[in-house]
């Protein structure tokens, strides 16, 4: 819209896209508003919409994730989870704990310890995907009263992994930011009841998606109107060869500076899922940071012999705290002005 346009002429123009069976979304900008159009826009004729009264200019978009594209949003966009800031300039957030909740007496030891280390928010798995039927599933609902409670009682916000679309709203009682795991990527009735929760939501990216492929499958979650969306790289699956055992899955470094320049949202990297291997966590959250990443999902046990799942990524707190010191120091020198 035009920077003078008046709020009747808006109202007119959303409705004009509407009568076509068409949804919008309304950015509101600090000189000028700026409409998205959520549908098949063929339905609408963009000459004629930008000859309506106070617009200034009808564009095309052509990415299927128009609606997370930095040409529809300029800015870097923050997502507040509590006290938390993720994204933009901010400093790297630490999302950490360990990969399962096992009871209540795990959960409060590691959890203790990440916050000391540096944690701003507690991770735990309660409905875990898993590859075999025959490997821990997880406490399911009783792991989501421990995730609550130690949250509660350490003063930390938590995130969980939402497996089916049935647990949808059972999870969002319990967890501050519900994560939509790699397995999960392409499952869009579970996206949108996420979505429409109103929960900031964890959008890991699948270990074969093309990046377009993922951004695409996050734009659902815009869609439903929901802009608390932070992005994770977890690692993807290399083309075969040599390294094919060497590490779990391949980090893709690419994805972050990519994913920071075709969209305004954080973008967090997985080093824990991304090499499977405890002793690559180190190198590859520095590498992560160095890349752009606005923060690290880091799975820790502090019995890692003991862990129920991820146990050869699991690293101990001391190490987290080491990678934090790093981390941190890492991004304070690449934000200095001549770096
Ligand atoms: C997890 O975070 O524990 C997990 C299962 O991750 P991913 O979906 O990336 O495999
Ligand atoms: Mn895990």
């Amino acid at each position: 819209m035009k920077p003078d346009a008046t709020r009747a002429q808006l109202a007119a123009v959303l409705k004009t896209i509407e009568s076509r069976g068409l949804k919008t979304d309304v950015m509101h900008g600090e000189f000028q508003n700026v409409i998205g159009i959520i549908g098949d826009e063929k339905k609408i004729d963009f000459q004629q919409l930008a000859s309506l009264p106070g617009v200034y200019d009808t564009v095309r978009i052509q990415v299927p994730y128009r609606l997370m594209s930095r040409t529809y949003i300029p800015n870097d966009v923050v997502v507040k989870v509590g006290n938390v800031s993720i994204g933009g300039d901010n400093p790297p957030v630490y999302i950490s704990g360990p990969c399962s909740i096992e009871s209540y007496d795990q959960l409060y030891r590691i959890a203790r310890q990440v916050k000391e280390a540096g944690a701003h928010i507690l991770r735990g798995g309660a409905f875990k995907p898993r590859s075999s039927v025959h490997s821990f599933q997880g406490l399911g609902v009783e792991g989501l009263k421990h995730l609550r409670a130690v949250g509660k009682d350490l003063g930390i916000p938590t995130i969980t992994e939402i497996r089916s679309e049935s647990d949808v709203e059972t999870v969002a009682r319990y967890t501050d930011v519900l994560q939509i795991g790699a397995r999960n990527m392409y499952n869009q009735d579970l996206i949108e009841k996420a979505a429409k929760t109103g929960k900031p939501i964890f959008f890991k990216r699948g270990f074969s998606a093309q990046i377009d492929e993922y951004l695409g499958f996050a734009e659902r979650i815009v869609a439903k109107g929901n802009k608390k969306i932070i992005l994770c790289e977890r690692g993807v699956n290399p083309l075969g060869g040599p390294f094919k055992n060497q590490t779990r899955f391949m980090m893709d470094l690419n994805a972050i500076p990519v994913i920071r320049k075709e969209t305004p949202f954080p973008i967090i990297a997985d080093p824990s899922h991304g090499t499977g291997r405890k002793d690559l966590v180190f190198p590859m959250s520095r590498a992560s940071i160095a890349a752009g990443a606005h923060g690290l999902m880091i799975e820790v046990h502090d019995r890692p012999q003991e862990a129920l799942s991820d146990a050869a990524q699991a690293i101990e707190p001391e190490e987290l705290a080491r990678i934090i010191k790093a981390c941190d120091r890492l991004f304070r020198a690449l934000s200095e002005p001549s770096a």
